[in-house]
Order: C-alpha cells, then sequence, then structure tokens
C-alpha cells in the first residue's frame, strides 16, 4: 500500500496557487491543520468547493512516498453569509485566520481553533459593520488563553501588585513582551531604558473591558469594547499581545487601521 484514504470535517481556512499553478489549501480538523494539494486546472470541480470559509467533510488521500495530502473530495456542510456583509467582516474573517494560521492553531489546539472560528464565522452575520473589526480583536484576545498567553488582568505580573491597590495604575504593556505592568515597574523599566514609545497605557476601564470580553460572545466582546471610553487603550493592547503571539506583523489588523 502506497497510499492511504481518510476522511476529515472542518473548516477551509486559506488558498494559494503555486507557480505550477496548483492550488494548496489549509483545511482546519481536529487532526490538525492540512495543507491539501488540489491537483488540475482553474476549471476543477473541487475548486470552486474548497475556498475559505467553508465548512466540509472531505476526502483526501496521502501518497506515503511523498508528503502531499490530495484532496479528493468535498462535501459542502455549512457556509456563512456574515463574511458577505461587508469588507470589514471578510477582514476580520481573514484575520482571524490569519493568526490561527501564524500560530499553527494555537500551538496545536486544533478543536478549540476550529470551535472558535466556526462561532465567530457564525456571530459575523449578526454583526453591525463598525463592529465587525472589534469581533476580530475579541478573538485575538480569547485567542491568547489556549496559546497560554492570557496576561494576567488583576495584578502586576512583575512585583504581583493588584491592578486595584491605589497607584498600581495606568500600567503599562510593553510592546513584544506578554506581560501587564503596574505604574512602578512600568517607569523603572524605562529607567532601565526601554523606550516610552513602545509601552502601551492602560487604565481601571482598560481592564475591565478585557477582563469582560472573555465571558462574552464576539459579538457582546465588540459592543463593550466600542462602548468603552478606553477602547483605543484596549485595541492597542490586544494588537501588540497578539502580534508577539504570532511571531510578527498580522496584515488583516493593518487594513482596520
Ligand atoms: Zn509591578
Amino acid at each position: 500500500m502506497t497510499e492511504r484514504h481518510e476522511r476529515h470535517r472542518g473548516l477551509f481556512l486559506h488558498a494559494r496557487d503555486t507557480a505550477r499553478g496548483d492550488r494548496i489549501v489549509d483545511f482546519l480538523c481536529i487532526e490538525g491543520l492540512l495543507p491539501l494539494f488540489l491537483f488540475g486546472g482553474p476549471k476543477s470541480s473541487l475548486r470552486s468547493a474548497a475556498t475559505p470559509f467553508v465548512s466540509a467533510e472531505i476526502e483526501t488521500y496521502r501518497d506515503r512516498r511523498s508528503d502531499f495530502i490530495k484532496l479528493s473530495g468535498v462535501n459542502i456542510l455549512e457556509t456563512y453569509e456574515g463574511i458577505q456583509k461587508s469588507f470589514s467582516h471578510m477582514q476580520a474573517a481573514s484575520g482571524a485566520a490569519e493568526f490561527v494560521l501564524h500560530t499553527s492553531a494555537f500551538g496545536g489546539e486544533y478543536g478549540q481553533a476550529l470551535a472558535m472560528m466556526t462561532s465567530l464565522l457564525r456571530e459575523l452575520a449578526a454583526i453591525d459593520e463598525e463592529h465587525a473589526g472589534l469581533a476580530l480583536h475579541a478573538f485575538l484576545w480569547k485567542a491568547l488563553v489556549p496559546l497560554g498567553l492570557a496576561p494576567d488582568t488583576s495584578a502586576c505580573e512583575r512585583c504581583g501588585r493588584p491592578f486595584s491597590e491605589k497607584g498600581a495604575l495606568p500600567g503599562k504593556l510593553l510592546m513584544g513582551e506578554h506581560s501587564l505592568l503596574c505604574a512602578s515597574c512600568a517607569e523603572e523599566r524605562k529607567r532601565l531604558g526601554f523606550p516610552a514609545s513602545a509601552m502601551l497605557w492602560f487604565d481601571a476601564e482598560a481592564l475591565r473591558c478585557l477582563h469582560a470580553a472573555l465571558q462574552l460572545s464576539y459579538g457582546e466582546a465588540a459592543q463593550t469594547m466600542g462602548a468603552s471610553r478606553a477602547s483605543s487603550s484596549v485595541k492597542a493592547v490586544i494588537e501588540s499581545l497578539a502580534e508577539s503571539a504570532a511571531e510578527g506583523p498580522l496584515q488583516s489588523l493593518r487594513l482596520f487601521h
């Protein structure tokens, strides 16, 4: 036996074409994040089905002499109309997919990544254009939990001082780092040469918003962030943490600015 047939249920996340004209699609399922080859020209019927943000049951076969997994059949299970509502909706879905791909599905948490992506795609239908970008921020913030990179929002990571203590705030997030610091620890880092321009500011309202978002749906979290006077601080903190987790810039976030 040199071939092995498999079936998977999951979500197409991303498609790209090779120089030879073959298409590779990234498929997220609980067994993994699979790069699948679609051989054949643009008229192939698989191509129209195997597009980003389609949930499907698929058939593949793996040629054991090479590392190729070939897509041989697609049965569409669900499509998501919410992504068609506006450019921002599509961008929110693309941003979430980009983050899943950059972090190898939250460091191998395939089931959780699939569940979170699917919820976001379903929820986008009920989210208005103004809040679609913030739904992506809510997704990125929640995704830090399975990655093990969600910062403590109750106390300074360095000295343990609770943020509720008088004088502990405003705190700072140092860009490129993962922890939230109290006012005095941030001041000390500044004295040691960390540039003040690469420090992001947060107050009690920003922390309340971040804490609340973890318990809410993407739509509700987006509303909460949008209505908060700390909105821009919350967004900046999440973007910095997400790009640190992804170990590089996220193109989809840039398009929202
Ligand atoms: Zn501290």
